[in-house]
């Protein structure tokens, strides 16, 4: 096996995992390739949050079947389906070599070692978390980009009631602050200008320090200008936590804190461990800590027993709160959640429906969303520059601290901080022109179109 195609699905935790499994792979001397009908290993990194992601593997599985029969290509699953399925998957799909779980990422020499001697094998245990070792980033993987994600824990110990993470990725399980600090250190060497600190909890650290402790050492970690991170709990949103990101400007002014519902009946169907009025109550002392931080959230329509009156409260809390963006989609039953055990009893809701609610949901942030980023027009922003734009790759792309993304006309290098005068705007993107460059990259990165990892 010479050359290797990963195929990413889901969230940024798979999109770091597949880093660090290109990184193993590329130890074992093979290369990757970014066409599926060139490998002679073909490794899909999935995704189970809804149904729909489970059945988008089924169908990139079909496709590259093609590949197997016309030049022996290895297949093999990782991620989150193959955690929750096992060897169901290997009955399931018969021409599968091997799956294997988020744990077993460092076992993957030993595991087409195997798979070369023609047994189909399934690596789906997880590792003690007293002996679990997250795997190390190697910066020159990340050579050529400005913003790299840090892998800072794994796992989750909430049990929300819709959710299949806490199956499929484990107990929560925090890095070690020395590792992170090492990890991030060395990827400004490279050019990283930005890290965003990434855990299915993340607010939830117990690395030998709390998180927010976590975020300012990173935020003086010489060479990072920005912090980012995500996915927060709101019940761990602390005192120490809005402190510091009310304190540290290194942190950048953007908090994703997902809400789900804005009914208390649903939240507390959803096992959310909080009320409408105690998120709101952190958020406004967010809000007061700095001023003009972008919020973003996680919107679910359509839960089991969801009324027309709880949706309402739902779209009131849109309203009231007016996010940045929202993540939005309809209730999707997942395997082994309390949710998909209850469905029938608290009353499915018909798809038709939670797709109208979606709609409507979707149509109000549109709305909110233009509104926020219209205010933007005639102002100057900082924009960390990131490369071409991929609508117009005459254009430059990056973002602002606030995460709103940016396309404009100008040179500027990647890596560099440029002032960006706003001309248009859009609900999700800023348009315009270069007003000044405001602090050259710190290392020359030569820029390279998306990573060799293909991400649906
Ligand atoms: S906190 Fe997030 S990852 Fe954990 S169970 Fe709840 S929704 Fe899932």
């Amino acid at each position: 096996m010479r050359r290797f195609f990963l195929h990413t699905f889901g969230c940024q935790m798979n999109v770091s995992d597949s880093q660090r499994m290109a990184e193993v792979l590329r130890r074992m001397k093979m290369e990757p390739t970014p066409v599926a009908k060139n490998a002679d290993l073909i490794i899909l990194n999935t995704c189970s949050i809804r149904e729909k992601a489970e059945e988008k593997v089924l169908s990139a599985l079909g496709r590259y079947r093609e590949v197997k029969l016309s030049r022996g290509a290895r297949i093999g699953v990782g991620g989150c389906v193959a955690q929750q399925e096992k060897e169901r998957l290997l009955r399931r799909v018969p021409y599968v070599d091997f799956v294997f779980g988020p744990d077993a990422i460092s076992k993957l020499p030993e595991i087409l070692r195997r798979v070369e001697a023609r047994e189909r094998v399934v690596e789906t245990a997880w590792i003690d978390s007293e002996e679990y070792v997250f795997p190390r980033a190697d910066p020159e993987s990340t050579r050529g980009r400005v913003t790299e994600f840090v892998t800072v824990m794994k796992g989750c110990d909430n049990v929300c009631s819709f959710c299949v993470v806490p199956h499929t990725r484990g107990r929560e399980v925090s890095r070690p602050c020395g590792e992170v600090l090492a990890e991030v250190a060395g990827l400004t060497g490279v050019g990283v200008r930005e890290v965003t600190l990434i855990g299915q909890n993340v607010n939830s650290y117990r690395g030998g320090i709390g998180f927010a402790e976590l975020l300012l050492r990173v935020a003086e970690v010489p060479g990072i200008d920005r912090v980012r991170f995500t996915t927060s709990h709101p019940h761990d949103l602390s005192d120490a936590l809005i402190e510091a990101v009310g304190s540290q400007p290194k942190i950048a002014p953007h908090f994703h804190l997902p809400i789900q519902s804005g009914s208390d009946r649903v939240l507390e169907r959803m096992r959310r461990d909080y009320t409408v009025a105690e998120y709101l109550e952190r958020l406004s002392r967010l809000r007061a800590a700095r001023p003009g931080i972008a919020v973003t959230t996680d919107i679910i329509a359509g839960f089991p027993g969801e009324t027309e009156d709880d949706f309402q409260l739902t779209l009131e809390l849109t309203e009231e709160v007016r996010y940045e963006n929202q993540y939005s989609f309809v209730f999707s039953s997942r395997p082994k959640t309390a949710a998909a055990m209850r469905e029938e009893q608290w009353g499915a809701v018909p798809h038709e429906l939670k797709l109208e609610r979606l709609e409507r949901v979707q149509k109000l942030q549109r709305r909110i969303g233009g509104e926020i980023m219209a205010a933007q027009i005639g102002r100057q922003v900082e924009v960390l520059v990131e490369g071409p734009s991929k609508l117009d790759p005459s254009k430059r792309f990056g973002r602002t601290p606030e995460n709103r993304t940016v396309n404009f006309e100008g040179d500027a290098p990647a890596g560099a901080l440029a002032r960006v005068l706003v001309r248009r705007s859009s609900p999700n993107a800023l348009y315009g022109e270069q007003a000044a460059i405001s602090s050259e990259p710190r290392v020359r990165v030569e820029e390279r179109p998306g990573a060799e990892l293909c991400v649906a």
